[in-house]
């Protein structure tokens, strides 16, 4: 028998998914819905968001759409005062959107290219912390998840901006759970590793993306992390080997 509880645990909670049109966004926004979460879908592509709309509502689920470029960080701070005003609270926030940027030398990338990267990747993380800090510090049990990378700490050549933006996403998260350490918030890291997406078909376009696991295998671990169940903060969830890693280094 199917126990209710257990089949919507994320029953009343709200989430924050960004990067929700496609890939592991839209596989971690159908997730958490179907656990019972209110899912506010993050994105620029206002037709994908649509489509997750109606997938979760299929299932019996809700959403609210927010289609936003995240590098419209006042658009992002518009964001944390209407959850404020409507809910008051925030559960779950779901870092997830990235870009790729360029595989090349670091000195041939445009400038335009690395500080795109910068923007997404790092700075927008930022800015949903900044706007949204206040609104999980009033869940009884706030959890943050920022999808990092392998690419962090291999250092590739011709990965340069794509690298440097998710080790310094790695440093953020891991200060954002050190300031909450004393609160009901934790904070972690998410490494993916390969999945069948488009920004990993673009980034290896010779691979059979069918050897590779989906989204859909990955976004359980995803509602595990998002859960009041879940109490490591400032760790990264390393899905390719289910470990659970501390970087902390030396005192
Ligand atoms: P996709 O390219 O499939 O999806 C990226 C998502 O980010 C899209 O929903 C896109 O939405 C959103 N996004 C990008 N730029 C912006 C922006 N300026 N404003 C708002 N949303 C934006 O990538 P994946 O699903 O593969 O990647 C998701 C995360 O996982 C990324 O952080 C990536 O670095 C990480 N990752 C992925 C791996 C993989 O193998 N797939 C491996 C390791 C890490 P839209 O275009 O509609 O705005």
């Amino acid at each position: 028998m199917t126990d209710t509880l257990t089949a919507t645990p994320l029953a009343e909670r709200i989430a924050v998914v960004t990067g929700a049109s496609r890939g592991i966004g839209r596989a971690a926004a159908l997730a958490l819905a179907a656990a019972g979460a209110h899912v506010i879908a993050v994105a620029r592509t206002q037709g994908a968001l649509e489509d997750l709309d109606d997938a979760i509502r299929q299932g019996g689920g809700s959403a609210t759409l927010v289609p936003l470029d995240l590098k419209d960080y006042d658009a992002i701070d518009r964001l944390g005062a209407a959850i404020n005003e409507r809910w008051g609270r925030l559960d779950i926030l779901i870092g997830n959107a990235g870009v790729l940027g360029a595989l090349m030398p670091l000195g041939h990338i445009d400038p335009k290219v690395w500080a795109n990267v910068m923007d997404v990747n790092l700075t927008a993380n930022w800015r949903l912390i900044r706007s949204l800090d206040p609104l999980l510090r009033r869940s009884d049990a706030g959890r943050a998840v920022f999808v990092s990378s392998g690419a962090a700490a291999s250092c590739r050549a011709y990965w340069g901006p794509y690298a440097v933006s998710k080790a310094a996403l790695e440093a953020l998260v891991r200060t954002y759970a050190a300031e909450t350490a004393t609160t009901p918030v934790k904070a972690m890291l998410l490494n993916p590793g390969p999945l069948r997406t488009a920004m990993r078909q673009a980034a290896m376009p010779g691979e059979d993306p069918e050897t590779l696991r989906t989204p859909e295998d990955l976004a359980p671990h995803i509602v595990r992390l998002a859960s009041p169940a879940w109490t490591d903060s400032g760790v990264i969830y390393d899905f390719p080997t289910g470990r659970v890693l501390s970087p902390q280094g030396p005192a």
